[in-house]
C-alpha cells in the first residue's frame, strides 16, 4: 500500500530506481511516511491526508500565455495563466509556454521513470493520463482545484489484420483517444480548461460560466465537465449539422443549448463576439489551455511504445488544435531528453474542408479561408481554421504532410477498418485514408512504424454507418455495404438463405 502512493510523488526516487535528483532540490522525505488512514470519506480526503495533492512545494514549476511564435527569451509579452485572456496584443494566438529551465534539471530517465511509475493508479489526480504528466501540464494547479474524469491513458491498438489486408503493414497502430468520458479526444483538453476556470471562480474571477461553439464534441465535453463542477455551460452549436448523439450530451448535461441556423464557422464568430461582452470564458481551441492537455496523447503514445519513437503519427484536422498539440508532447518529450527525435506528422482534412490541404499544396504560399461543404466528418467541417498558423508551424517543424479524403474514400475507408473489427469515427476514416495514399505513393513504407489517431467514439457516428451499409448516400457506390438480410420467421427460408450465404463465402 505504502508505495503506491509513495509512486505519486514527483520527487521521491528511492522506491522507484529513478536517477538521483539535482542537489540543489531539497525533499523532505518525512511527509512520505505518513500512514494512509484506515478509512477515507472520498479521495480528495484521502489523497490529502497522506499529502499528495499538495505536496510541499519541492519544485518550481511554472507556466505562463506568451504570444504564439514569440521568442520566450526576448518576448517582453506574457501573461499569468490565471489572467483572462485570448489573444496577444496584435491580436495573434497565445501559447502555454512551461519554464525549460526548471523541468530540465530532471534527466529525461526521471520523467519517462515518473510517468511510468503513474499508470494504472487511481490516486487523484495523478491517475487519469492528462494529470499524470500535471508537472508539464498545468504545474501550478492545487490538486483541489482538478476536474478530472480520469481522462487519456487510452488504448493504443495494433491494427493487424487492417495492416496487413489493406496496407501490407506489420505496425501500423491506432489510437483510441476517443474511448473516453464524452467520447472524444476533447475531454484531453477540457479536464484541463474547465479545472483551470474552476480555480478562477474560486480566486473570484468575474466568470458566470464557460461557453463554446462546437461541431458536436466540444460541446460535449465542455457541458460534462462543468456539469461536474457545478459550473454554467453555454453551447452554440450550428443547427442540424451535429449528429444526435453529440446533441444529446449538453443537453443531458444541463448546459444551456443555442441551435443556430448558421455552420461552424458562424457559430464561432458570434460566440467570439458575445465572450468579449459577457462574463462567459470562452472554451474553443483558440484557448490554448486546451491544448496542454491534448498534448498528452502525443506523450501517452511514446509512453506506450517504451519510449520508442513511430515513424509516422496521423491525425485528423479541422480548427487544427489537435496537430499543433501533438507536436508540442511530441516536441518536448524531445526537448526534456525523453527521446532523441519526434515523428513525422500528417494532417488529413476533409475534402469538403480542406483549406489547410489548399495551403500546403501552394507551398504554403497563399492561405485562403473556404466555405466547408458538408462532410460525414461532421466535426472537421470548418472552412476558417482559428489554429492555422499553429498547424503550419507543427508541419514544417515535423517535416509533416497534409492529406486530403472525398467522402466516398473516407466512408469506404471506415467501412474497412470496421469490417477488421474496428468501430470508428468518418474522422479516424479520414486519416486511414490518409495513410491509403501515403502507402500507394510509397511515402510510408511498409515497414514504417504508424499510428492513426482516432479522434471519436464510433457509435457517436452511427446514423452515418446505417446510411452507408443500406447503401442510402447519394452518389456513393458504398462498396462494402453489409446489409443485413430481411427473412420470414420459418426454418425453410433461414436454412436457404444460410445455404447461400455458405456456399458464396470463402473458406478460411
Ligand atoms: C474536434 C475534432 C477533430 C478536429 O480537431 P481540431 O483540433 O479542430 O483540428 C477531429 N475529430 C473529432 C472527432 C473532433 O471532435
Amino acid at each position: 500500500m505504502a508505495s503506491s502512493y509513495l509512486l505519486q510523488c514527483p520527487n521521491f526516487s528511492t522506491n522507484l530506481n529513478l536517477p538521483s535528483k539535482p542537489t540543489t532540490l531539497k525533499i523532505t522525505p518525512s511527509f512520505l511516511l505518513i500512514k494512509a488512514a484506515a478509512t477515507s470519506n472520498n479521495i480528495r480526503d484521502e489523497a490529502r491526508r497522506q499529502n499528495l495533492t499538495n505536496p510541499p512545494q519541492i519544485h518550481n514549476f511554472s507556466a505562463k500565455y506568451v504570444p504564439f511564435g514569440a521568442d520566450p527569451a526576448t518576448s517582453t509579452e506574457s501573461y499569468s495563466l490565471d489572467d483572462i485572456v485570448y489573444r496577444s496584443q496584435s491580436g495573434g494566438l497565445l501559447d502555454v509556454h512551461h519554464d525549460f529551465s526548471a523541468l530540465k534539471a530532471f534527466p529525461g530517465s526521471y520523467w519517462r521513470a515518473l510517468f511510468d511509475s503513474r499508470v494504472g493508479k487511481t490516486t487523484g489526480p495523478y491517475g487519469a493520463g492528462v494529470w499524470s504528466k500535471k508537472e508539464w501540464v498545468l504545474p501550478e494547479i492545487s490538486s483541489d482545484d482538478i476536474v478530472s474524469a480520469f481522462e487519456g491513458n487510452s488504448n493504443l491498438f495494433w491494427a493487424e489484420r487492417f495492416g496487413k489486408q489493406f496496407l501490407e503493414m506489420n505496425d501500423l497502430w491506432v489510437k483510441h483517444c476517443g474511448i473516453s468520458h464524452t467520447g472524444s479526444f476533447k475531454d484531453l483538453g477540457m479536464t484541463v480548461l474547465v479545472s483551470q476556470v474552476n480555480r478562477l471562480r474560486k480566486m473570484n474571477k468575474p466568470l458566470f460560466g464557460v461557453g463554446c461553439a462546437s461541431t458536436g464534441d466540444t460541446s460535449a465535453a465542455l457541458s460534462a465537465y462543468c456539469a461536474s463542477a457545478g459550473i454554467p455551460s453555454i453551447v452554440f452549436l450550428p443547427a442540424n449539422k451535429i449528429s444526435i448523439a453529440q446533441l444529446v450530451q449538453p443537453i443531458a448535461n444541463g448546459a444551456f443549448v443555442l441551435s443556430i441556423d448558421t455552420d461552424f464557422d458562424g457559430c464561432m464568430q458570434l460566440i467570439r463576439e458575445v465572450t468579449s461582452e459577457l462574463p462567459i470564458y470562452l472554451a474553443n481551441s483558440l484557448n490554448s489551455l486546451r491544448l496542454e492537455g491534448q498534448k498528452t496523447a502525443a506523450i501517452e503514445i511514446l509512453q506506450q511504445f517504451d519510449w520508442e519513437v513511430p515513424e509516422w503519427v496521423i491525425v485528423p484536422g479541422g480548427n487544427l488544435g489537435n496537430i499543433y498539440a501533438f507536436y508540442k508532447g511530441f516536441h518536448m518529450c524531445k526537448e526534456l531528453g525523453l527521446v532523441d527525435k519526434i515523428p513525422r506528422l500528417v494532417c488529413a482534412q476533409a475534402a469538403n474542408a480542406n483549406p489547410l490541404y489548399l495551403y500546403y499544396k501552394s507551398a504554403w504560399k497563399e492561405f485562403k479561408a473556404v466555405k466547408a461543404n458538408s462532410t460525414f466528418a461532421s466535426a472537421i467541417q470548418i472552412g476558417d481554421p482559428v489554429s492555422i498558423d499553429r498547424a503550419v508551424y507543427a508541419l514544417k517543424k515535423s517535416n509533416g504532410i497534409v492529406e486530403e479524403a472525398t467522402e466516398e474514400e473516407l466512408m469506404d475507408a471506415m467501412a474497412q477498418a470496421d469490417s477488421t473489427g474496428m468501430f470508428i469515427c468518418p474522422h479516424t476514416g479520414v486519416a486511414l485514408t490518409a495513410l491509403m495514399k501515403l502507402r500507394k505513393s510509397g511515402v510510408i513504407r511498409s515497414s514504417d512504424r504508424t499510428v492513426v489517431v482516432s479522434t471519436a467514439h464510433g457509435l457517436k457516428f452511427t446514423q452515418s454507418k446505417i446510411d452507408y451499409h443500406s447503401n442510402n448516400i447519394k452518389e456513393m457506390a458504398c462498396r462494402y455495404a453489409n446489409p443485413p438480410v430481411s427473412v420470414a420467421a420459418d426454418f425453410g427460408s433461414v436454412m436457404d438463405v444460410l445455404k447461400k450465404y455458405l456456399s458464396k463465402t470463402p473458406k478460411y
